[in-house]
């Protein structure tokens, strides 16, 4: 399930698409038959934009052709025959290509105006303005446990399951205690360790558990450094004591019991 780090690294990717006009949208799956193809063909492409896990693609006129990728969807730089929407672009003679690769078919794909883009969503993780104070009056009131909090888009946008669970280790904050438990120190804490986990996953090209793929086709290396995802019942890098696993907000959670204890 990309997160941050990959949304952004699809972004990059996207970048590559700058300058070149639509030149035809071919939808293939009824499920995005509501998408208002002639609004977007003809169309320049002038600029690739992400905010949380909501990737645009800027176009000439102000709209932003959004994607969310949710849990299996992949954008690839070709033709792609598995493809549940192909956007075909030109540019000096040459022919372009994005294609929605999506098993689980749960990704969307809308039009909107740039100042409809991402309007219910938090903060992004990057946002300058987003500080310790700021994620503290936006997610401290709440009496569901923090992990949760972490995960609400409304609160800040990009985090995931396994960056929840990498920046609550970093953090030394168990996924259990209520939000409104957690001290400003711990959200300044939490604010630079997710940064962290974003920047290590964003420097090995994202993380390849599940479906993702970088636009190329080619997989990331981050589940290769993960700290607590996926090592339940083996040593903690820190304590060696042995992680456990649990279900917050319906997502399963791996922490460990020493480094994380519930009274801070
Ligand atoms: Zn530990």
């Amino acid at each position: 399930v990309p997160e941050i780090a990959e949304v952004e690294i699809v972004r990059r990717g996207l970048a590559a698409l700058d300058g070149a006009r639509v030149s035809r949208v071919e939808v293939l799956d009824h499920r995005l038959e509501s998408l208002p193809v002639a609004d977007v063909e003809g169309r320049l492409v002038v600029g690739a934009t992400r905010h949380g896990k909501l990737l645009g693609l800027e176009l000439d006129n102000g709209d932003i052709l959004a994607f969310h990728l949710r849990m299996t969807g992949n954008l690839l730089l070709h033709a792609d025959e598995r493809a549940r929407l192909r956007v075909h672009l030109e540019r000096d003679g040459d022919s372009l290509c994005v294609s929605l690769v999506d098993p689980r078919r749960f990704g969307t794909v809308v039009l909107s105006a740039r100042e409809h883009f991402a309007e219910t969503s938090g903060p992004d993780l990057f946002d300058e303005s987003l500080t310790g104070e700021v994620l503290q009056q936006r997610g401290g009131r709440s009496r569901r446990p923090i992990k949760a909090v972490l995960l609400d888009q409304q609160v800040v946008a990009g985090i995931g399951n396994y960056m929840a669970d990498e920046t609550l280790w970093e953090a030394k904050v168990s996924p259990l205690r209520p939000a409104h438990e957690i001290k400003l120190v711990e959200w300044r804490r939490l604010l630079k360790k997710a940064r962290g986990v974003a920047e290590r996953a964003l420097e090995r090209g994202g993380a390849s558990f599940s479906d993702y793929r970088q636009t190329d086709g080619s997989l990331g290396g981050m589940q290769e450094t993960f700290r607590v995802y996926g090592r339940a019942g083996l040593p903690c890098r820190r304590c060696k004591r042995l992680l456990e696993k649990t279900v917050v907000a319906g997502r399963g959670t791996t922490f460990c019991p020493t480094c994380q204890a519930e009274s801070a």
